[in-house]
């Protein structure tokens, strides 16, 4: 019911040649993936090149952030997602941990962030996940909870229809250390039940909620496998056309 999404999160990586080159080797290599969307998401600055060497593709492109407001103006350094859609992107990341750490990226300006891609008709793919201390302390899923209620306040059913929830534990990102399928099931289903709790079952049942945090071809057939997780955002592994094609044609 739920159609799976594989985005690969490309982070600051790739000068323009290679992002392209990269883009170019997945197209083929993913081109029957019919059961899946699949996004990847370069830098700005290769964002406009790869749309246009997209286009016509399954593969869709991703911003990894965008501005609080859409209005243009004095904001030296910032990029409105209507700037986005304008070079083809259909989605932009929100609140990936690396922002909310070494970034000052909070609920609330995610908040703002969700608002403003929905307002320019970009889907926002929102970033939730805990520290390592916080779940050693037991507060794992009052911290995700926090971080859902925060960037998704005031939003409509309509809006939540156009949103993507990642689920990014920060002490499984880039560390090597996976969540176990049991981990990642049982935090999926508590966030589908604080949807369902905030915004009704109807937009809970169809919420895509992805697993991200060292995503791997060998792993992702056992995390695809739990009932509440409905993709991957994929970070290291998304780096290189083959390992990111191989965890797309997961099936
Ligand atoms: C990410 O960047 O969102 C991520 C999950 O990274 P990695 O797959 O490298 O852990």
């Amino acid at each position: 019911m739920r159609k799976p999404v594989i985005a690969g999160n490309w982070k600051m990586y790739k000068l323009l040649d290679e992002a392209v080159q990269t883009a170019l080797a997945l197209k083929p290599l993913v081109a029957n993936a019919n059961h899946c969307d699949v996004i990847i998401a370069p830098v700005f600055t290769a964002l406009k090149t790869i749309a246009d060497r997209l286009e016509g593709s399954n593969v869709m492109v991703s911003g990894q952030d965008c501005s609080t407001q859409n209005e243009f103006g004095a904001h030296t350094g910032e990029v409105t997602a209507g700037m986005l859609k304008d070079v083809g992107c259909s989605y932009v990341i929100i609140a990936h941990s690396e922002r909310r750490q070494l970034y000052g990226e909070t609920d609330e300006s995610a908040n703002r962030k969700v608002k403003a891609a929905l307002a320019a008709d970009v889907r926002p793919i929102y970033c939730i996940g805990e520290l390592l201390a916080e779940r050693e302390a037991g507060r794992a899923e009052s911290v995700v909870e926090t971080q859902l209620n925060g960037g998704l306040q005031g939003l409509t059913p309509a809006n939540m229809e156009r949103i993507i929830i990642a689920y990014e534990p920060v002490w499984a990102i880039g560390t090597g250390k996976t969540a176990t399928p049991e981990q990642a099931q049982e935090m999926h289903g508590y966030i589908r039940r604080k949807v369902e709790d905030g915004h009704g079952r109807s937009v809970a049942d169809s919420m895509r909620i992805l697993y991200g945090g060292s995503v791997k071809p060998e792993n992702i057939a056992e995390l695809m496998a739990q009932p509440d997780v409905d993709g991957a955002l994929v970070g290291g592994a998304s780096l290189e056309a083959e390992s990111f094609s191989r965890i797309v044609n997961y099936k």
